[in-house]
């Protein structure tokens, strides 16, 4: 008897181990900003195209996910789609700055050998997260920017450039006009966004069957911004991060995601504190950001297929295939 329980033992223990080989855990999670996204306020045609971009993004970057490929391509791919759509503030449809032009900024981070790339202030580069990767694997730098950013992508024939209007849509043109006026009208004593007032930042974080993890996160920045303004999207653990265990990408007001070091600040929590994932997303999103007077979001996954997307903002554009097989996509803060 106790050689059969013995051997039944060992013939489940077997399955297993050879189920944990078939079917390793995966999982991606995508965003396309937070800010102030109220039911009320968007219009069924804007909210069903937003959700169909941001199946489209899953899909992208999950299909590489099963079909073996890396975390790093997977993000590529999410936000490579992201950008194209016009709803979301990177690439076609980034906002306009004070000048009425696109400085778009992109980074990208993988888990392997801890590498990482980033750009900031381009105008001509019609994928900003492809020039980011760019730098990471064939640059001996992890961040270009502006001019230098623009001649090093000169190099890459392959990467397509457009003219700095190709970016421009009237939505974002309104918000400019918007930003302008208020500013006129003195109730922004300085050039401070209105908090909340910004949304459309995109990024994935990924986790593929060999356990690497990816993080990539790509902005037109915030309306009106000026004087070379970069925020947290291309700052390497402000806006975006990810190591062995953990990965994270941001959104909100840049500011305070860099005076926190938040993407980094949620993955040390986990790695010196033994935080759970989402105690230390929800400690930083939740408490430390705001206590700052700061606003946003993140995305986060860590190594065991675990997600995280807190967000202390009236909603959120998001997506996840989780590590459990879990699917779907949400916008408000009463979803999920
Ligand atoms: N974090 C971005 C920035 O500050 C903006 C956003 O996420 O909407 O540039």
């Amino acid at each position: 008897m106790r050689l059969l329980t013995f051997l039944l033992l060992a013939a489940a223990a077997t399955t297993a181990t050879a189920q944990d080989q078939a079917a390793p855990r995966t999982a991606l999670v995508i965003h396309g900003g937070a800010g102030v996204i109220e039911r009320a306020s968007m219009g069924a045609e804007a909210e069903r195209e937003i959700r169909a971009a941001l199946e489209a993004a899953l899909d992208a970057g999950h299909a590489v996910l099963a079909g073996g490929g890396s975390a790093l391509d997977a993000v590529e791919a999410a936000v490579v789609s992201l950008e194209e759509e016009p709803r979301f503030n990177a690439g076609k449809g980034a906002v306009f700055n004070a000048e009425g032009r696109h400085e778009l900024d992109a980074s990208v981070m993988y888990s392997q050998d801890r590498q990482a790339g980033a750009v900031a202030a381009v105008t001509t580069v019609r994928n900003p997260v492809r020039l980011a990767r760019r730098v990471m694997e064939q640059s001996e730098h992890v961040m270009l920017i502006g001019d230098g950013a623009e001649r090093f992508a000169d190099d890459h024939a392959d990467l397509e450039r457009v003219e700095n209007t190709w970016f421009d849509t009237d939505a974002r043109r309104g918000q400019l006009e918007r930003a302008r006026q208020r500013e006129e009208a003195g109730r922004q004593a300085s050039a401070e966004p209105v908090p909340g007032q910004y949304f459309g930042t995109v990024g994935a974080v990924a986790l593929d069957a060999q356990g690497r993890i990816a993080a990539a996160t790509s902005t037109g920045g915030m309306t009106n911004k000026r004087w070379g303004r970069v925020g947290d999207a291309p700052i390497i653990g402000a806006g975006t991060w990810a190591d062995a265990h953990c990965g994270v990408s941001a959104t909100g007001w840049g500011e305070f995601f860099i005076r926190n070091a938040v993407a980094h600040d949620i993955c040390a929590r986990m790695a010196y504190g033994g935080d759970s994932l989402q105690a230390a997303a929800d400690t930083v999103v939740m408490q430390v950001i705001p206590a700052h007077g700061g606003d946003g979001g993140v995305i986060a996954l860590d190594g065991e297929g675990n997600i995280a997307l807190p967000f202390n903002t009236a909603g959120m554009y998001r997506g996840w295939v989780a590590g459990d097989g879990s699917r779907g996509v949400a916008i408000f803060a009463d979803e999920d």
